[in-house]
């Protein structure tokens, strides 16, 4: 390793998700099943006010809290919703952002974090990088969330619960009981509850519900990036107690500086779009997946966001994942999010015909 590689680089690797691009990239024209965002533009009134934004000269930083405009229409919604008096809002560089920043102001050097395995591959690694301890909740088979389990990891060390629901790459969704005895057990304990809500949109059976309904301390981490399919765009937004906040507002003024501000502009116009046409949409996407594969493969029928993740008809989901991208469909193997290979994950955000094209490649791969 170069000499100047600081150690604590070293306590993750992306070499898993490399080896699935590297595969991958010999392919000519692949079924892929792999992308985690819309397969749907920007809406073009978001990308007219981004453009007018930039000819009209807004292209300065923002103030770091993000453009005045946005901030408060994002603090009315939270402030209507909740209406918890010490509930404060900033907009992060992308809800990735957010999810460094509140790392970064909470974890100290060995505080221990829950979440459930399998996981969004940046949750262990971020931690790491703050010296935290990751403690991942085993979720299989079922992926649910219980909150008996989490009780159960508790230790005079957990300093943070981190819930993700829908959830990638499962797709499951929390219901409101669980969230609610998830959010009373962080409160009774004393742990930060930070939700990751970025797929909140994409809920596709009865009503999404926040752990922030029963726990006034809980920050929520959401964004534009799938909603409004603006991945590059970079905005996301983060509320909770206001000194937190404001210690997430120190760090990001000293690295992040702002999220990008003509986007900012683009996704003040985003709260006014309609996306139950996309969300109807991916509903049946899900249902068509799930159709598919249901009779082929185990699996939870995934409630929300657009990811299924499946159990490998073989004992490796890594090396199935690779013969499945030897005949040309890119999929994810699920030991990138969990510490078990034993499933891969597939993105059914792609064009009906790429949905249809993987379903009939994955029930001769089960074979
Ligand atoms: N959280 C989860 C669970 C995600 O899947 C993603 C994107 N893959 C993010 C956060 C980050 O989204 P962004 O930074 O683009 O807002």
């Amino acid at each position: 390793m170069h000499p100047w590689i600081a150690d604590r680089t070293t306590t993750f690797d992306s070499s898993g998700i490399r080896r699935v691009f590297d595969l991958a990239a010999n392919l000519k024209d692949p079924v892929n099943l792999s992308i985690g965002q819309p397969d749907f533009d920007v809406p073009a009134e978001v990308k007219a006010a981004a453009i007018e934004a930039i000819q009209n000269g807004k292209n300065a930083y923002s103030p770091t809290q993000g453009i005045g405009p946005l901030r408060q229409a994002i603090k009315d919604r939270v402030d209507q919703q909740f209406g918890h008096a010490d509930r404060d809002v900033f907009i992060s560089s992308g809800t990735s952002g957010g999810l460094m920043l509140s790392m970064m102001a909470m974890v100290n050097p060995g505080d221990e974090v829950i979440f459930l395995d399998p996981y969004f591959v940046m949750y262990p690694a971020l931690l790491k990088l703050c010296g935290g301890v990751p403690v991942p909740v085993d979720s299989y088979p079922d992926f649910h969330l219980d909150p008996d389990k989490i009780a159960a990891a508790i230790t005079p060390k957990t300093k943070m619960i981190l819930l993700n629901s829908p959830a990638n790459p499962t797709g499951v969704t929390a219901t409101r009981e669980q969230l609610e005895a998830v959010a009373l057990l962080a409160a009774k304990h004393d742990i930060a509850l930070v939700s990751d809500e970025i797929y909140s949109r994409f809920f596709y059976d009865g009503q999404f519900s926040t752990p922030a309904d029963f726990n006034e301390q809980t920050i929520v981490i959401d964004g534009f990036s799938k909603s409004h399919a603006m991945t590059g765009w970079r905005v996301g937004y983060v509320h909770g107690p206001q000194e937190i906040i404001a210690t997430m507002l120190k760090i990001q003024q000293y690295s992040f500086v702002c999220a990008p501000q003509p986007a900012q502009w683009g996704a003040l116009r985003a709260l006014e779009v309609n996306l139950d046409g996309h969300i109807d949409d991916y509903r049946r996407k899900r249902d068509m997946i799930v159709d598919g594969l249901k009779d082929h493969y185990e699996f939870t029928t995934p409630g929300g966001a657009f990811y299924l993740f499946a159990k490998a008809p073989i004992a490796s989901g890594a090396e199935f994942v690779e013969t499945a991208i030897k005949r040309g469909l890119l999929i994810i193997p699920g030991n990138i999010f969990s510490d078990r290979d034993t499933h891969f994950r597939l993105s059914f955000a792609a064009p009906d015909a790429t949905i249809q094209a993987g379903i009939e490649m994955l029930v001769e791969l089960a074979k």
